[in-house]
């Protein structure tokens, strides 16, 4: 059992209609912690009855919770916010059990998690319309914002808390209500969310936790006609799915799906300084983010001494449990992960990469991986296509910046991509070049509550954070006054 300050955190079932529930089949799901294979609880398997009942809750609690005044809603946002600070230890170690990302990592998400929530408390205050000059001198025309209605979401395992909160405090902000359906492997985190969100006042049903078998849910969640909307954050191909699945009820949608981010180096660049961001942005969270940088671009007269110094601060990293100090990278979440790494690995060796360190498995067994760097890395490798999602870091050599555009830009996919600079007449060129939803310029992290995240190409559609993040929880609706 987690050793927690609040141990009501850890709830082992789902919040449904503000009651918390099992199965009805009374089915569970068993969540492990990835650094040591123990099990940390069990949640419910809900399927589609579940997940009905729970849209069925929100489309009920909708009309009361619309009615209140933006003010309203922002106190009990703002409440919510405040819990989740307070309870940030506890918050962060059943992540980092049932996620493996250190612990100062963990704590890392708890405040950016919260900090959507506190932003679109904020925003939605300040979500109006706008009145346009009429044509007529008899008209006036009038726009409102309304809240689009019920809201499902369906989110990921590495960022078990704010990929969840970046759509709830904008729908909830807006006025709309919310059903959840967090990933398998991490409930738990969603689940402590939910207890506190309770325990702040948001009122019952307007937003609710189902845990369980995705199929099932996703089916409902996508085919039911009292869903409004779908915001969804996981991979291209669940995401393209889950949007043909909406197709016939035209539920406006959210998708932050893959990447695949180039990370470019010049030769103007400072090494230290890029070498510092390719760390941050590569292995975070052991490479299993959606804007990990995925291949690193390195001009050839840089090549050799970026290597180096790579190497060199990758040799620094401490693998291990995330619960011990000091510890950089935690384990990957599953086997499956591993073998992706694995499989990469083995293709760039095979059509003539060198490993420069790592390479393997590691030596605490489990999903511990080795943080890895491969040299001559070309784009008839997979590496050059696919997304890895671990800590291996690609290095390919370019010679001029047509080159190097035009290879970052041989890609499906355009959520995130980075670029080392001093020249400010490159900066401008590479930075309009890049096809991606956002781009990271002498710097490998970008991700907070103020801008707005998310990609273009097939990294999806929409934006969460930011003052355009509320957007995809409104509707407009035009009032034409005439008679005057
Ligand atoms: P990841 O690579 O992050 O595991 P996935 O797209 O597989 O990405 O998963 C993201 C979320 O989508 C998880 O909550 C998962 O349970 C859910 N999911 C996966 N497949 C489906 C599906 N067919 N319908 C609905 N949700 C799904």
């Amino acid at each position: 059992m987690l050793q927690l300050k609040a141990p009501s955190l850890l709830r082992q079932q789902s919040y449904v209609d503000g009651v918390w529930c099992d199965a009805d089949n009374k089915e569970t799901i068993v969540v492990t912690n990835p650094a040591t294979g123990e099990v940390i609880g069990t949640v419910p398997k809900m399927g589609r009855t579940e997940t009905k009942r729970a849209i069925e809750a929100a489309n009920k609690a909708w009309p009361q919770w619309r009615r209140k005044t933006a003010k309203e809603r922002s106190i009990i946002l703002r409440k919510w916010n405040d819990l989740m600070l307070a309870n940030a230890d506890d918050l962060a170690l059943i992540m980092t059990s049932e996620q493996g990302k250190p612990l100062a990592e963990a704590k890392g998400e708890i405040a950016y998690a919260a900090s959507f929530i506190e932003w679109f408390a904020e925003e939605g205050k300040r979500a109006g319309g706008d009145t346009i000059p009429s044509p007529s001198p008899n008209t006036r025309i009038v726009i409102v914002k309304e809240p689009i209605g019920v809201c499902v979401a369906i989110t990921p395992w590495n960022f078990p808390a704010a990929m969840i909160t970046r759509k709830v405090g904008p729908a909830l902000a807006a006025g709309c209500t919310m059903v959840l359906k967090p990933a398998e492997l991490t409930p738990f985190s969603a689940l402590a969310l939910a207890v506190l969100a309770e325990r702040a006042g948001v009122p019952g049903g307007v937003f609710s936790v189902v845990t369980g078998a995705s199929r099932e849910i996703g089916a409902e969640m996508t085919s039911n006609p009292l869903v409004r909307k779908l915001s969804f954050t996981g991979s291209t191909g669940v995401g393209r799915l889950l949007m043909e699945q909406c197709a016939p009820t035209i539920k406006k949608l959210s998708l932050e799906l893959g990447g695949n981010a180039p990370f470019i180096v010049f030769d103007d660049a400072d090494l230290d300084a890029a070498v510092e961001g390719a760390i941050a942005s590569k292995y975070r969270n052991a490479g299993q983010t959606c804007v990990c940088a995925n291949r690193l671009y390195i001009h050839d007269s840089v090549y050799d001494a970026f290597a180096e110094k790579l190497v060199a601060a990758v040799a620094k990293m401490q693998v291990g449990n995330g619960l011990n100090a000091g510890v950089t990278q935690g384990p990957m979440i599953e086997l499956k992960a591993v073998e992706k790494v694995e499989e990469h690995i083995a293709d760039a060796v095979a059509k003539g990469a060198r490993i420069l360190i790592g390479g393997k498995r590691h030596a605490l067994g489990h999903t511990f991986f080795e943080p890895t760097v491969l040299a001559d890395v070309t784009a008839s490798m997979l590496v050059a296509k696919e997304e890895t999602f671990g800590p291996m870091a690609p290095l390919f050599r370019f010679k001029t910046d047509d080159e190097v555009l035009a290879l970052a830009n041989d890609t499906e996919f355009g959520l995130a991509s980075y670029f080392y600079s001093r020249d400010i007449g490159r900066i401008w060129r590479i930075a309009e070049g890049l096809e991606s939803g956002m781009v990271g310029i002498n710097t490998g992290m970008i991700s907070n509550e103020v801008a707005p995240f998310g990609g273009v190409k097939q990294s999806g559609l929409g934006r969460e954070g930011s003052h355009y993040g509320i957007d995809d929880y409104q509707v407009i609706k035009y009032l034409c006054m005439g008679g005057l």
